[in-house]
């Protein structure tokens, strides 16, 4: 039997001063962002003193600003702020309480709807990543607050901290460090000025070293895009990235709803198919730095594009990993997707010369994209081009409207993959009026594969599995005909020593041409396929091709006029060169067959010269 019992409740208890090391040693990677969460904890402050300023109608505030003082002697750095300060109990309450965020109180009683606070804080325990570097923190403060006292607070790292009168006279506060032996490096100033690039570059208040202002303020993508010129865009691109060349375009993102993100986009140019580069998106909140590594912040197919985007819904200590099951994170990496795609619509649609150009640099990105994300591929449909024989560019719904027949349910397109080689059987599907498109990149065999998957519309085709069909003249084949070509099938498969080639026998329109190879299209995909990963260009025992011979060919002629002899070496000449022909149409002959191919038409030469 069991007896029930009421359950106990009980607390889980924290001791403080195992939280301390922890904080020192797990909350941020790397030590250096502790000048991020000070400066930041100063510019939120004088937000709020201008925020409550005027909320209270305390007349003027000084303008803001932060400095970072260094004191190599005595190993200080002082970051003082003329913010709005903090009482003793203030002191007492905000930092002393791990994990109380000042920041979040203030939101809750001031922040309003139609006004952005600005606040960069939210978390509580951005001051204590001060004692990665220092020893001994020491606060001075003084509140705006009327008839406030000037309070100082020292604390060595433990959890006890001393707390009295202090001595500043201006509204505002004092973070001293007292740099660690082994931090030193903080106290050089070339250290901390690449920090200030880094970190506070483009906050909005003026931050100072030593009394001279480092910061830029104000980066482009705060400013409203119908502010903004082309050269506004090109300019900031140059500050972000220098020595590189134009971007190709870019998108402006500003969104306050249904969630924030500020940001420019840009897309490089590039000069390599699917050039592999590490991500150049720089990623703010609130205009603070956070990360150079927003790998997870955009789908794999955009991490071409460079810049920054400002998150304000982020925390400042976010981890990589977490970035990417976001819910935040995922809704603006879709917004860029979709920016991205309406950019490239919109690009096609005001100067196709100019979206050609482009596209032929971006179209591998743009079908990989494509192929990873459904929104993408269907905004992106209507503008994939593909070239032409003609040289033009065309859609494949253009494709569609000029190459489909009345009666075929799908419209078929013949591409080719290398025109050089496929150039004698391009031509004569030209002569027929056929359009052919030139899908020579190393993605085309993935891709089209892909619309086809996703479209009922279109099949596509190449050269050599559609010439020998395209190219047949409309007469019937008669019973003696019939039987006549199983002769002429024996012959020729005798005369090259080859029982196992699959041959057939055609009436081709133009009679000049011998023989065509047929390919199978979905065989061929699959050796493109495996060659892809294996790297060999062919499957062992697996034959690729059919012969379809001309029979309205005179050399055709010939062999079949020859067909019942035995031994015939004419025939044999002529077979064996009408079978290098038709290969050499698709595919250059290699080494030896190509010596017998020479020594073989100088015979023939000779011999025609003598007849
Ligand atoms: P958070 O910024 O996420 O709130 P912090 O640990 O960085 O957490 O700071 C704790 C609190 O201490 C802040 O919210 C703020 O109330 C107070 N504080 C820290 N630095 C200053 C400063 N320079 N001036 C005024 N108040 C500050
Ligand atoms: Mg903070």
């Amino acid at each position: 039997m069991s007896k029930s019992t009421t359950p106990q409740k009980g607390k889980i208890s924290i001791h403080t001063e195992n939280i301390f090391p922890i904080i020192k040693k797990w909350l941020y990677s790397e030590h250096e962002i502790f000048l991020r969460e000070l400066v930041s904890n100063a510019v939120d402050a004088i937000s709020k003193r201008h925020k409550i300023a005027i909320k209270e109608s305390l007349g003027a505030t000084p303008e803001g600003r932060v400095n970072i003082s260094l004191d190599k002697e005595n190993k200080t750095i002082t970051i003082s702020d003329n913010g709005l300060g903090m009482t003793k109990d203030e002191i007492e309450k905000y930092i002393t309480q791990i994990a109380f965020s000042g920041a979040e109180e203030f939101l809750s009683k001031y922040d309003d709807k139609e006004e952005k606070t600005g606040i960069i804080g939210h978390f509580g325990l951005g001051f204590y990543s001060s004692f990665m570097v220092a020893k001994k923190v020491e606060i001075n403060s003084l509140s705006y607050q009327k008839e406030a006292e000037a309070s100082h607070w020292s604390c060595t790292g433990s959890t006890e901290y001393e707390i009295s009168e202090g001595n500043r006279t201006e509204v505002g506060t004092d973070i001293i460090l007292h740099v660690s032996d082994d931090q030193t490096e903080y106290l050089e100033e070339a250290r901390i000025e690449t920090l200030i690039k880094k970190y506070a570059n483009f906050l909005p208040i003026e931050i100072a070293l030593n009394d001279e202002v480092k910061n830029e303020r104000n980066p482009l993508w705060t400013k409203q895009p119908q502010e903004l010129e082309d050269k506004d865009y090109t300019d900031f691109y140059q500050t972000l990235f220098p020595f590189q060349q134009e971007p190709l375009f870019w998108i402006h993102l500003n969104v306050d709803y249904p969630f924030n993100v500020q940001g420019i986009l840009y897309f490089p140019r590039m000069s390599h198919e699917l050039e592999t580069h590490k991500s150049k998106i720089k990623l703010f909140c609130k205009q603070v730095f956070v990360t150079d590594n927003s790998e997870n912040v955009l789908p794999e197919f955009l991490t071409v594009l460079q810049g920054c985007i400002d998150c304000p819904e982020l925390p400042l200590n976010v981890s990589r990993s977490a970035l990417q099951n976001d819910p935040y994170i995922q809704k603006i990496s879709k917004h860029v997707v979709k920016k991205v795609a309406d950019k490239l619509n919109e690009i096609s649609k005001q100067d196709k010369d100019a979206f050609i150009t482009m596209w032929k640099d971006i179209h591998p990105f743009i079908k990989y994209g494509m192929m990873n994300d459904d929104e993408f591929y269907k905004k992106c449909e209507p503008i994939v081009a593909f070239e032409s024989t003609s040289g033009e560019f065309t859609t494949l719904a253009d494709y569609a409207k000029t190459n489909k027949n009345e009666s075929d349910e799908k419209t078929t397109i013949i591409y080719s993959t290398d025109k050089n080689s496929q150039a004698s059987t391009i031509a004569s599907l030209k002569e027929q009026g056929k359009e052919i498109l030139l899908l020579d990149a190393r993605i085309d065999s993935h891709f089209i594969q892909f619309v086809e998957s996703k479209s009922n519309n279109f099949e596509f085709k190449s050269v050599d599995s559609v010439a020998a069909d395209a190219l047949q003249s409309q007469d019937e084949t008669t019973d003696e005909e019939k039987s006549s070509n199983d002769d002429l099938i024996t012959a020729f498969k005798t005369d090259l020593g080859n029982e196992t080639l699959t041959v057939e026998v055609a009436k081709l329109g133009n009679e000049e041409i011998p023989a065509i190879l047929k390919v199978d299209e979905s065989l061929k995909r699959m050796v493109e396929m495996s060659s892809m990963m294996s790297g060999k260009s062919s499957i062992p025992g697996l034959s690729m091709h059919t012969v379809v011979l001309n029979s309205n060919n005179p050399a055709v002629k010939l062999i079949l006029s020859k067909a019942k002899t035995d031994n015939d070496t004419e025939r044999q000449l002529v077979s064996e060169h009408v079978y290098d022909l038709a290969r050499m149409a698709s595919k250059p002959l290699e080494g030896d067959e190509m010596a017998k191919f020479i020594k073989r038409s100088q015979t023939l030469l000779v011999k025609s010269s003598q007849a």
